[in-house]
């Protein structure tokens, strides 16, 4: 049996076309099912649906055999040696170019960001990536108070919690609405298959294919 551990919502959605190209079909749906664990339409392949900063753990310790993590989820896991040896116990063969977005700071509308940078003022930052967001500070001599939050990052500065805020960005239109900007690119962001370097030794010959069919549908991928 292979495991492939998905987190619901985007990854799952972006990641279901992928293995209906590869000739896989998942044969539940989770947003009406309960279940954590689908059968998919090969007898020796499960979908195991996890929260999307848990897919690191499960694919390092064993839980699943293989995974799809956002770079985001995958930096920050790596930074912070969740386990033994951070990311030493992820093999990272592929980039599926799903759940594309970019990892940016913004501020309010009327926060100086420029200036604050320039004069070395100490900056507040709230984000879900604080060690990810602490070394790039770090790397442009910029001083900064993390803030670590869970979720709705964009309420920091519009409460006084935050001067900015390092968060993920694909249209914007979230920023717009809550009147920030975004004020630098960190990096372009993209989902990943992560593999367990055991289990590719020990199920060599399945997941070899099943990595090799990813990677022909994404190729063909429109
Ligand atoms: P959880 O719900 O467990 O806290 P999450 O909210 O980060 O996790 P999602 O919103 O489904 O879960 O995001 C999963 C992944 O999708 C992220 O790690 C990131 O790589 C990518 N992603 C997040 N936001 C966007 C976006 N706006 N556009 C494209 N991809 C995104
Ligand atoms: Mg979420």
């Amino acid at each position: 049996m292979i495991t492939l551990a998905l987190s619901k919502g985007r990854i799952f959605d972006d990641t279901l076309p992928l293995l209906r190209r590869a000739g896989i079909e998942v044969l539940e749906d989770p947003e009406t099912s309960r279940k954590l664990i689908l059968a998919t339409s090969r007898p020796d392949l499960r979908v195991v649906l996890v929260r999307a900063s848990d897919v690191p753990t499960y694919v390092q310790h064993g839980g699943a055999d293989l995974g799809v993590a956002g770079l985001d989820v995958l930096l920050e896991h790596a930074k912070a040696g969740d386990g033994a040896g951070g990311s030493a116990g992820l093999y990272r063969p592929l980039d599926l170019k799903i759940a594309r977005c970019r990892m940016s700071v913004a501020t309010r509308e009327d926060f100086d960001y420029a200036s604050a940078v320039k004069q070395g003022s100490r900056i507040r930052v709230a984000t879900k990536y604080t060690q990810t967001a602490r070394e790039f500070f770090a790397a442009k001599g910029v001083h900064v108070d993390l803030i670590k939050l869970y979720g709705s990052m964009e309420l920091a500065p519009l409460t006084g919690l935050a001067d900015a805020i390092v968060d993920l960005v694909s249209t914007g239109s979230t920023l717009v609405a809550n009147h920030l900007v975004e004020v630098e690119r960190i990096m372009d962001i993209s989902s990943r298959l992560v593999v367990n370097p055991a289990a590719l030794k020990l199920k060599r010959e399945p997941l070899r294919a099943l990595i090799d069919a990813f990677e022909a549908a994404v190729g063909a991928a429109p």
